[in-house]
């Protein structure tokens, strides 16, 4: 899995590369002018984490580009901005997720393997202790007992197992708006 890092911080990139290198990916950090974005057009890359706040082209800009060519590649955006309209309105434009600086490595570690997960080739069963959740055929169980849901919570329960282990605030579940 190859990640592109674009960030114009080299205190953030430098502690993002060495941390995701020892979790075996392999990093590409673009962090000068226009050069970022022809880097990210490549194509070579599984996910991009994207600088919200860059001197030249913004993020928002590159990952415009960017989302025209590749629709599938999920990107995360790394922001300062932390009111929830500039957030809201970079996953509005189709961003997959966002983390908020300053933020903990093993967050968004997780974060990038959710993102990861459906390239990895994971299957479609995901547990949490004595419940399994079956995205394909949309089941739930509870041991051997079936249990009903409506679509929007299958999509909450599908949400926070993905996430388990990570806190989920309300702010957040509310604006990846699971089932709608
Ligand atoms: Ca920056």
């Amino acid at each position: 899995m190859r990640i592109l890092i674009v960030e114009d911080e080299p205190e953030i990139y430098n502690f993002l590369k060495q941390g995701l290198e020892e979790e075996s990916y392999a990093i590409d950090i673009a962090e000068e002018g226009k050069k970022e974005l022809e880097l990210a057009l490549t194509g070579e890359y599984d996910i991009l984490l994207l600088d919200w706040m860059l001197p030249g082209m913004s993020g928002i800009e590159i990952f415009r580009q960017f989302r025209k060519q590749f629709k599938e590649t999920p990107v995360i955006f790394l922001t300062a901005k932390d009111t929830l309209d500039e957030t809201i309105f970079g996953l509005q434009t189709g961003a997959n997720d966002y983390i908020k600086k300053p933020f903990h490595f093993e967050e968004l570690l997780e974060r990038i393997k959710v993102q990861l997960r459906p390239k990895t080739g994971e299957h479609s069963i995901f547990k949490l202790r004595n419940i399994m959740l079956n995205t394909s055929t949309y089941q739930v169980h509870k041991e051997a007992e079936e249990i009903s849901l409506t679509q929007k919570e299958f999509a909450l329960l599908e949400y926070l197992i993905r996430n388990k282990g990570i806190v989920c605030r309300r702010s957040r579940i509310i604006e990846s708006n699971p089932g709608n």
